[in-house]
């Protein structure tokens, strides 16, 4: 029944903490474990049977690995969870759980660039090939469909650049033709959309984001449907041998009970600072989905709950030595890779190299923000000083 349940801050509060089995400690226990002992004999071929939902090799999780995968389904409304050592990890667990030799993969233009090193090199070495597809193809994503297409994969919004793709086209002519549709939902996360609800097969979560939220722990998570389940359970921990410790288990839990009123925060100052860049001088284009000249803004308001703090905006051509100046001064917005802490972030990118099928149209610097937890006046005071030191001579 709709609006029946719960709702997802309430389910992100409590969803896998079972306190009563827990003498009474709110927070699930950090069980670390290499060897898990049986008691008897007998037990063993049951134990591994079922080695995804109970204690039997510490590789597999143990119940705070599993209190985190109980969680994560409960608030994206999906039936299995797999956590992995990385973001990317997850990316290449999914993709490898699918495909194989002679088989093709439609991959996003946009996609992270990890994501297309491990089509351009790792897949290619397995005989697998990649076609590149517009982010707004939409349905017509079914031309470039072959009969030896396995997967459909897409990142929305695109990273860099944020492009929102239609999910539900490209879902329904994929799974028309048989193939599997994954989405790297890395920047909504399950509060702002929920990919099972658009018919997604996978989901792709770099975890050490907003779900960890604190720029201190590396993980990823893939969710799927029970039938999917097993054969990317084997891959990411039978084939592979990924493992992830049960104190990062117990740090994504934490970052779970407070990621909706840190993403409300980190929406609302985004969306302060993408209107005051819009209108400075300087800058030729704001990159934000909730904007309305955004590509795929309609995908973005028909499909998504809201905005996250990750966005970019692009200035005109100017010497390097001038964007420099300007990044290397500011005080707030630090440079680094990765986003989704509590602290703001500016990072140039050449968008330029990354495109094979889309080609980028702006000439000048693409800067990418994270909106972090600061005052907005603050960081907005610090860009208007980096303004002043881009325009010196
Ligand atoms: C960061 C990121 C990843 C990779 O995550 P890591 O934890 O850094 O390996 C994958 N997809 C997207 C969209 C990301 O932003």
């Amino acid at each position: 029944m709709p609006g029946s349940g719960p709702k997802d801050r309430t389910i992100a509060t409590h969803a896998g903490n079972h306190p009563f089995s827990n003498e009474g400690v709110i927070n699930p226990p950090i069980q670390r474990a290499s060897t898990i002992l049986f008691e008897r004999l007998e037990d063993i071929p049951d134990r591994q049977k079922n080695r995804f939902d109970v204690n039997y090799y510490g590789r597999y999780g143990t119940r705070t690995n599993r209190a985190l995968k109980e969680a994560f389904c409960a608030l994206e409304g999906s039936e299995r969870a797999l956590v992995l050592p990385s973001g990317l990890a997850a990316v290449a667990v999914a993709l490898m759980s699918f495909l194989r030799p002679g088989d093709h993969l439609l991959m996003v233009d946009t996609a992270y660039e990890p994501t297309r090193v491990i089509c351009d090199n790792l897949l290619r070495q397995f005989g697998i090939e990649t076609t590149f597809y517009d982010p707004m193809i939409g349905a017509g994503i079914e031309q470039l469909i072959r009969p030896n297409t396995k997967v459909v994969y897409m990142e929305s919004p695109g990273s860099l650049t944020f492009e929102v793709q239609d999910v539900p086209a490209i879902v329904a002519v994929a799974r028309a033709k048989g193939c599997v549709t994954m989405l790297d939902n890395t920047w909504a996360t399950p509060l702002f959309l929920k990919p099972p609800a658009l018919g997604v097969d996978v989901s792709i979560y770099a975890a050490t984001k907003y779900i960890c939220g604190h720029s201190d722990v590396m993980m990823g998570i893939l969710t799927m449907s029970r039938k999917h389940h097993r054969k990317m359970g084997n891959m990411a921990h039978s084939y592979l041998g990924n493992t992830v410790s049960a104190d990062d288990c117990y740090l994504a839990v934490r970052g779970l009970r407070t990621m909706h009123a840190r993403l409300v925060q980190h929406q609302e100052t985004a969306l302060t600072l993408a209107a005051w860049l819009e209108k400075r001088p300087e800058v030729v284009r704001v990159l934000h989905p909730a904007l309305p000249a955004a590509v795929g803004h309609a995908n973005w308001k028909r499909d998504f709950k809201g905005s996250s703090g990750l966005f970019s905006f692009v200035i005109g051509p100017c010497d390097t030595n001038r964007v420099a100046a300007m990044l290397n001064g500011l005080q707030l917005f630090k440079m680094g890779y990765s986003w989704g802490g509590y602290e703001s972030l500016a990072m140039v990118e050449n968008v330029r190299v990354l495109r094979t099928a889309t080609p980028w149209s702006f000439d000048g610097h693409l800067i990418r923000i994270h909106a972090g937890l600061e005052d907005p006046d603050d960081l907005i005071a610090d860009l208007a000083a980096g303004f002043d030191r881009l325009g010196k001579d």
